[in-house]
């Protein structure tokens, strides 16, 4: 498809003025909304509980595709891979899944956790995931005997990284939480998580200083990045690090096989460019081959009605818009207006397609 453009263009400039139009819709550097229908695009971050094929039918009137995410929450993990599995055998070239595993803390407690992961891994991988999901469960949620966080810097995890990095597939890792988990609601920059922290107080970090602080989640992943310099790994939300474009640079020159996804943070960018477009303009331009879009969209049975495929693809255009066009626009999770960030036909294709293709090693 790409070579096919850049003959017609051609073309169209020897033809000279009678094929302006042609031209001029070759040489434009930008998107336009309606360009959104047409674009192929990826969403890599969502998690599908069902394989209705409803979804798909309205998908492909989006040119969309999918990663569905696999992950240890919610609904059980070899149900979710069940579902994962018989997805991708029915609609091959419409998506592909990342394997998990079930967090066994009782095992963890016994000498063969590292065995035991792996070996539910590999059943998991089996049926052609492209990655591995960690989840925030990891530095969060679980325990050891002594009653000490399990944090993903363990060296209990290096067995179980190495066999993925062995199998040649990415980590992608929500490990910790949005900065503002941690600060008083009245510092918290979005007004989605100043909401959601006040519905529920008790995953409000702020409010539990006896659980391992937003520092030391990320340098707990920072190390192990330090110790697995060779794998890919994929940051889910903006790699934790949403609320500072330059802190988010910085990991991503220390660490070169890191990219970093979306999911549900788009609004912390378009937060940070209200106050400074050009500074995440830049920031994407200067990262554009480290960065998935991603919307974080659970599909189960129950939701698939039209005012739901209706709703997502209005995010999704909206999504669109603020990385391709230049109006100025308004979020219910952003305090006044901002504008599109106008970022280039390239940087789009490869935030919105190719990245994902890429980092997820799949077949174009
Ligand atoms: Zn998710």
């Amino acid at each position: 498809m790409k070579k096919q453009s850049f003959y017609s263009c051609i073309l169209a400039k020897l033809l000279g003025g009678i094929f302006f139009l042609a031209i001029y819709s070759c040489k434009s550097e930008y998107y336009t909304e309606a360009d959104y229908f047409k674009v192929p695009k990826i969403d890599a971050h969502v998690h599908f509980l069902t394989t209705d094929a409803s979804i798909f039918e309205q998908a492909a009137k989006e040119n969309l595709t999918f990663i569905t995410i696999n992950v240890n929450a919610g609904e059980n993990v070899s149900r979710q891979r069940d579902t994962a599995k018989a997805l991708t055998k029915k609609f091959p070239r419409q998506i592909n899944y990342l394997a998990t595993f079930a967090f066994d803390t009782a095992v963890w407690n016994g000498d063969n956790w590292e065995e035991k992961t792996i070996a539910e891994l590999e059943n998991n991988i089996s049926g052609g995931a492209v990655g591995v999901k960690l989840w925030k469960n990891i530095g969060m949620t679980e325990k050891d005997r002594a009653g000490n966080f399990i944090m993903v810097s363990n060296g209990r995890f290096d067995p179980v990284i190495s066999f993925i990095e062995q199998k040649g597939l990415p980590v992608t890792g929500h490990l910790g939480e949005p900065r503002n988990c941690w600060l008083p609601t009245d510092s918290m920059t979005v007004n989605n998580d100043k909401s959601y922290f006040t519905r529920h107080p008790e995953y409000h970090m702020y409010l539990h200083p006896e659980y391992p602080s937003y520092q030391e989640q990320l340098a707990a992943r920072d190390s192990m990045l330090t110790k697995h310099p060779n794998l890919k790994f994929i940051g889910c939300h903006l790699g934790s690090l949403e609320w500072s474009v330059d802190e988010l640079a910085k990991t991503l020159d220390r660490f070169p096989n890191m990219a970093v996804d979306l999911a549900a943070r788009i609004c912390h960018l378009q937060y940070q460019s209200a106050k400074d477009k050009n500074k995440v303009r830049d920031f994407l331009i200067k990262y554009q081959d480290r960065i998935l879009y991603g919307t974080d969209i659970s599909y189960s049975e129950s939701k698939l009605d039209s005012s739901f495929f209706a709703g997502i693809q209005a995010t999704r255009i909206k999504d669109w818009n603020y990385f391709s066009g230049e109006m100025e626009l308004k979020s219910r999770d952003v305090d006044g207006a901002f504008t599109g960030l106008h970022l280039p036909k390239q940087v789009v294709d490869k935030i919105f397609y190719l990245n994902t293709v890429k980092w997820y090693k799949l077949e174009e």
